[in-house]
């Protein structure tokens, strides 16, 4: 198998040129075609010599992905079914979104999830792989290309566990973010957990400018644990830790999923034990009406609870919102993405 280019990030690739016996400028040059002229070959690299271009034929594929499908929303999100193009013919989903402030791109960092949450559709399909750098941000270039935009936001938030592909989101949060890439700021990416503590220290470590999100759901450790298994390994306090430790690293605010399920997740009991947990904490709390699955047994709270849950949080000193519902009439909603189990021809 040839290396996938647009998964090295600038400084790698600087290195990969001088591997080949070319001048690490070239990198700059094939990180333009590649990010912002979006060219489909490395032919179209006019500045480059026909001896590199062949170099770069021979040793390399460009990642291009084939759009099996795209579905759009009455909302106007759309859905892409891309086929990665591995020897496998793996397809992933990934989400297109319009706010008021552009557009925003959900991309997927694995090809299956591993963290068995009981209310995502993202469950229960085997976990093949984790995705390249390279395939991480294929899902933004193709979209921007078919479309003819410019996306302002991505947020991890698809299929996968980005923290269980850690080294590979990180590229691809590098490629994303670097002004000679896709050039999208730090601010506007957000990653999403269920909450690999180690991982969140690390990431900590790193002082991203990123937005963190943590897949709370729940404020005790037997509601979360019947929610999600992840959380009999890395339990509500040692998750807090983490949480202020990034913190107080990084001095950002950390935004909390709560997918509020009816009878399950949504009365007063709830929210207060919520205010307790987060109460002095650099702390946003996004409330999603959970999006029923297939099977699942969680379905939406009443508007009526919803509301009440937000008004308590909001009376008791932490910020909530209701999280839009985008999407949700071509299962592109939060949680209803799932590897498609058939495989590409
Ligand atoms: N693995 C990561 C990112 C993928 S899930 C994580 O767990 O955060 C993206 C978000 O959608 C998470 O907050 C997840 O908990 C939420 N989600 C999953 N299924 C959902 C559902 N059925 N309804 C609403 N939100 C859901």
């Amino acid at each position: 198998m040839k290396k996938n280019i647009k998964s090295f990030d600038l400084e790698d690739l600087k290195e990969e040129m001088k591997l080949i016996g070319e001048k690490p400028f070239r990198a700059e040059q094939i990180f333009k075609w590649l990010f912002q002229d979006k060219v489909m070959s490395f032919d179209e690299m006019t500045n480059l010599s026909l001896e590199l271009r062949q170099k770069l034929n021979e040793n390399y594929s460009i990642g291009n992905f084939k759009i099996v499908k795209m579905l759009e929303s009455v909302d106007g999100t759309k859905k892409y079914l891309f086929d990665v193009q591995d020897e496998e013919g793996n397809l992933i989903e990934t989400v297109l979104m319009e706010y008021h402030h552009g557009y925003s791109v959900c991309v997927s960092s694995q090809i299956g999830c591993k963290m068995g949450c009981k209310f995502c559709a993202s469950t229960g399909i085997p976990f093949s792989r984790g995705l390249e750098a390279g395939e991480i941000v294929e899902q933004i270039v193709a979209i921007e290309q078919d479309q003819g935009i410019k996306v302002s936001n991505i947020v991890y938030m698809g299929v996968g566990e980005p923290l269980d592909n850690f080294e590979n989101v990180m590229k691809s949060i590098e490629i994303i973010n670097n002004p000679k890439g896709l050039n999208i700021g730090a601010r506007h990416i957000s990653i999403s957990t269920s909450g690999i503590v180690p991982k969140i220290y690390e990431l900590a470590d790193k002082k991203l400018q990123c937005t963190l999100s943590i897949s709370l759901h729940a404020s005790n450790n037997a509601k979360r644990s019947a929610m999600m298994p992840v959380n009999d390994a890395y339990p509500i306090e040692k998750l807090m830790e983490a949480c202020k430790y990034y913190i107080e690293k990084t001095n950002k605010r950390i935004s909390f999923e709560y997918a509020l399920a009816k009878d399950n997740n949504d009365n007063l009991d709830d929210a207060k034990e919520l205010v307790k947990l987060l109460s002095g904490m650099l702390a946003h709390v996004n409330l999603i009406p959970i999006n029923h699955i297939e099977d699942g047994k969680f379905t939406k709270s009443t508007n009526e609870n919803i509301i009440r849950f937000r008004d308590y949080l909001n009376d008791h000193g932490i910020t909530a919102t209701i999280r839009r519902e985008l999407g949700s009439d071509i299962e592109a909603a939060c949680g209803q993405l799932r590897r498609k189990n058939i495989k590409a021809q």
